[in-house]
């Protein structure tokens, strides 16, 4: 995998290329703004350039705040349309290679398949409305409630309803939420079982992005607990069977791993060293 880690974007947009370099990361993930800052068309334009300076090959932008995607309350879907049409836009604009989506949950009087519809429909008017080219990847969540795409199965259900009108789509696993929805990446079984799965419901070339995150929480839990590698219920053999695999080479893995002192370089470290062996 290409390695790299999630960086913060609070101190400034450029302040996330700064961390990329002090990590030596050859990808990063960033939210596409800073709380309550709209980045103008020149800051935008010094972060492209800062990125190429950088050398860094692959980045990857996650939706910041749009909840409400597959919700059948109508005004709030729309506000939601609206920022994912603007985080898209921003998203080209600071010249990511794929911006990363969460589903959204489905509204209690309606059915998942009402969610799925609602979701797909919002995502393609988004993309069209900010004339968006790039890549959407669908991240996996953890399940449970009305949470969509806890499954490999309703990721699948997500893209199919996309359809061909909608933007090209891929997905972002993550490797504590498949965890949280039941999927046991804790041996190497494990992982080649989860990794044959993907490929059968998602396609061997859909897989487009990795989450590397241990986990605290329990196997199906539907709960998110992101922590360090080899100090979770995780642990390192699955792990390495994701990093060895010859067809997730050229995809990027991102750890969005706790940000305690020096923590993102031990796990980077530590990642690094599996996916070498
Ligand atoms: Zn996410
Ligand atoms: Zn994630």
């Amino acid at each position: 995998m290409i390695l790299g880690v999630h960086a913060s974007v609070r101190r400034g947009l450029a302040v996330s290329l700064e961390e990329a370099r002090a990590l030596n990361c050859d990808a990063l993930q960033i939210l596409p703004y800073p709380r309550g800052h709209a980045p103008d068309l020149e800051e935008l334009a010094a972060f492209r350039a800062a990125r190429r300076a950088l050398g860094l090959r692959l980045l990857l932008v996650h939706s910041r705040f749009v909840p409400s995607l597959a919700s059948a309350d109508e005004a709030r879907r729309q506000r939601s349309i609206s920022h994912l049409a603007r985080e898209l836009s921003l998203c080209a604009g600071l010249g990511g290679d794929a911006y990363v989506l969460h589903a959204g949950a489905y509204s209690p009087d309606a059915s998942p398949e009402d969610g799925v519809r609602l979701f797909a429909d919002s995502a393609r008017r988004a993309a069209l409305s900010a004339g968006f080219a790039g890549v959407l990847l669908l991240e996996n969540v953890p399940g449970g409630g009305r949470r969509l795409g806890g499954t490999l199965e309703e990721l699948a259900r997500l893209r199919d309803a996309l359809g061909p009108g909608g933007p090209p789509t891929g997905f972002c696993l993550d490797t504590a939420h498949a965890w949280a929805a039941g999927y046991d990446l804790s041996s190497a079984e494990g992982a080649l079982r989860f990794v044959a799965r993907a490929h059968r419901l998602l396609g061997a070339d859909s897989v487009r992005a990795f989450h590397l995150n241990d986990s605290r929480a329990l196997l199906g839990s539907h709960r998110e607990h992101h922590w360090h590698w080899g100090q979770g219920r995780l642990g390192l053999e699955g792990l390495k069977v994701l990093l060895q695999r010859e067809e997730f080479f050229e995809v990027p893995g991102i750890l969005e791993t706790p940000k305690e002192p020096d923590a993102d370089a031990a796990n980077l470290s530590l990642v690094r060293g599996l996916a070498a062996l």
